[in-house]
C-alpha cells in the first residue's frame, strides 16, 4: 500500500487531496489538471520560519515566484509574511498584481535590457544586480532604493548540471572585485541600502555547500564593509533547498541546516563587524513542490513484446522536468491505492516526441483506460515551465484547502493557441 504524505490521503483506496477525493476532482475540471494545496503551502511556510526565526529573530523568507506564479499561490505566501523574490518583470507584475508592496519584490536580473530595466526602476522594487555592465546600464536609468549584488561564489550544488548556478564557469553573478567595484560605484551614484546576495542551484538537499558557499559570501560581505566603510542592511542566502521525490529519497534536515546557517550567520556577523543585518532566504521547490499534484488520465495501454506504455494525458508541454532534467516523480493510480504494484510501465504522454516519457518503468498496480494517475510533488517549476507545444493548450490549476474547492487558471482553449497571432496582409485572402 502507498505511504503517503499531508496534504494526500488514502480513504478506502481512493486518493484524496486534503478532503477531496482526486476522482471528483478530474470529473468536475476535466485532465489533465494542476491541483494545489493551500494547507500544504502554509504548513511548509511555516515549518521553514519557524525553524529560522526561533534561531535568528531578523529572518525573512522571500518566496521564489518562478516556482510557481499562479496569483492565489503569491496571495497565500503574502498572508503568511513572505516578500518575494522575482527574476524577471513579468514576475514583478504578477507580484504586484497579486497585492506585494514593491519593498516586499526583490527582482534578480541576469543581465536584462533596457526595457526591463526601466520597467523595474519605475516599479520600485529592489534590485539585485548580476554584472557590472547590468549596474551601469541600471544607473543610467535611475536610482534604486535598495541595491543588492548577486555574487558568484563557486561552491554551487543542484539536481541536475543545468541548475548549478555558482561555479567558476556559471554565467551568474560577480566576483569579488567585480562586487567591490559595484559597490563602490553604486554608493558614489547616492543608493542608500545595501543588500549582498547568492543562490547557488536547485534541489540541494545536503547543508555543506550552503554553508561553503555561505561562508565565502560572508568573507566578500566583510571585504566589502572594510574597504567601503558600508554595512548591509540584509545577507540572503539564496534558495536552493532541495525535497524528496523518489521515496527512499533523504529530506534536507531542516534542523542541522538552520542551526548551521544560522551559527555560522551569527558567528561571522560580530568576528567580520557585519552590523547588525537581516538574513534572507528565498526557497521556492521547498514551499510549493509537495502541494502541487497533477492528474492525468490513462488514454491507452500499449503492449509491446518488450515494453508497456500507459498513455496519459499530460506530456512534457504539461509538466517537462521529467523530460528536461530526467527528474523523478512519483506517480499513483488515484483509484486504485491498495492494490500492489503488478507491471512494469512506462507512462507517456501525447507529445510527438520520444523524449515525451512522464515515467520510466515504474512498477504500479495493474492499469486499464480511464484510470486516474496522480504525478506528486509538481508544485515547483510544474504549471511555471508549461507549454503550449504541439498546440496543446496548457491546463487548469485548482486550489484545494480541506473541502473547498476554488478553480484559479481555467484551461487554455484552441483559441488561446492563436490568440496572438497576426496573419501576414499578402496572405489574407
Ligand atoms: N533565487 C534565485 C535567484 C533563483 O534563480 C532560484 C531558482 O532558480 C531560486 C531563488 C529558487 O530556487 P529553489 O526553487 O530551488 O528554492
Amino acid at each position: 500500500m502507498e505511504a503517503l504524505k499531508s496534504p494526500l490521503k488514502n480513504v478506502n483506496g481512493e486518493l484524496y487531496i486534503e478532503n477531496v477525493p482526486a476522482v471528483k476532482l478530474a470529473e468536475k475540471f476535466g485532465t489533465p489538471l494542476y491541483v494545489i494545496s493551500e494547507s500544504k503551502i502554509r504548513e511548509n511556510y511555516r515549518r521553514l520560519y519557524e525553524a529560522f526565526s526561533n534561531r535568528y529573530d531578523k529572518f525573512r523568507i522571500l518566496y521564489s515566484a518562478k516556482a510557481n506564479t499562479n496569483i492565489s499561490v503569491l496571495k497565500i505566501l503574502h498572508d503568511e509574511g513572505a516578500y518575494v523574490d522575482t527574476v524577471s518583470a513579468g514576475e514583478v507584475y504578477i507580484a504586484l498584481k497579486a497585492g506585494f508592496k514593491p519593498y516586499e519584490i526583490l527582482y534578480t536580473g541576469i543581465d536584462v535590457g533596457d526595457l526591463e530595466l526601466k520597467y523595474i526602476l519605475d516599479s520600485g522594487v529592489m534590485v539585485n544586480v548580476d554584472s557590472l555592465p547590468q549596474l551601469n546600464r541600471l544607473l543610467k536609468f535611475g536610482i534604486p532604493e535598495v541595491l543588492s549584488v548577486r555574487i558568484n561564489t563557486e561552491y554551487g550544488a543542484g539536481h541536475h548540471e543545468y541548475v548549478v548556478t555558482a561555479s567558476k564557469f556559471a554565467k551568474f553573478g560577480m566576483n569579488e572585485n567585480s562586487a567591490l567595484e559595484a559597490y563602490r560605484i553604486a554608493k558614489e551614484a547616492g543608493v542608500k541600502k545595501f543588500g549582498i546576495h547568492m543562490h547557488i542551484g536547485s534541489g540541494i538537499t545536503e547543508v555543506t555547500p550552503f554553508i561553503k558557499s555561505g561562508m565565502r559570501l560572508l568573507e566578500i560581505a566583510r571585504k566589502i564593509c572594510t574597504e567601503l566603510g558600508m554595512s548591509f542592511d540584509f545577507i540572503d542566502f539564496g534558495g536552493g533547498l532541495g525535497v524528496p521525490y523518489r521515496p527512499e529519497d533523504q529530506e534536507l534536515d531542516l534542523d542541522i541546516f538552520c542551526s548551521r546557517l544560522v551559527g555560522l550567520f551569527r558567528s561571522k556577523l560580530s568576528e567580520f563587524s557585519l552590523g547588525n543585518p537581516e538574513l534572507w532566504i528565498e526557497p521556492g521547490r521547498f514551499i510549493v513542490a509537495e502541494a502541487g499534484i497533477l492528474l492525468t488520465r490513462v488514454n491507452a495501454i500499449k503492449i509491446l513484446p518488450h515494453k508497456r506504455f500507459a498513455f496519459v494525458d499530460a506530456g512534457f508541454n504539461v509538466l517537462l522536468r521529467p523530460a528536461m532534467y530526467g527528474a523523478y516523480h512519483h506517480i499513483v493510480v488515484t483509484n486504485r491505492l491498495n492494490e500492489k504494484p503488478a507491471e512494469v510501465y512506462d507512462v507517456a504522454g501525447p507529445i510527438c516526441e520520444s523524449g515525451d516519457i512522464i515515467a520510466k518503468e515504474r512498477m504500479l498496480p495493474k492499469m486499464c483506460e480511464g484510470d486516474l494517475l496522480a504525478v506528486l510533488n509538481v508544485g515547483a517549476y510544474g504549471f511555471s515551465m508549461s507549454s503550449q507545444y504541439n498546440s496543446r493548450p496548457r491546463p487548469a490549476e485548482v486550489l484545494v484547502k480541506g473541502d473547498k474547492i476554488a478553480l484559479i487558471r481555467e484551461a487554455e482553449t484552441f483559441e488561446d493557441l492563436i490568440r496572438r497571432q497576426r496573419v501576414a496582409e499578402w496572405l489574407e485572402g
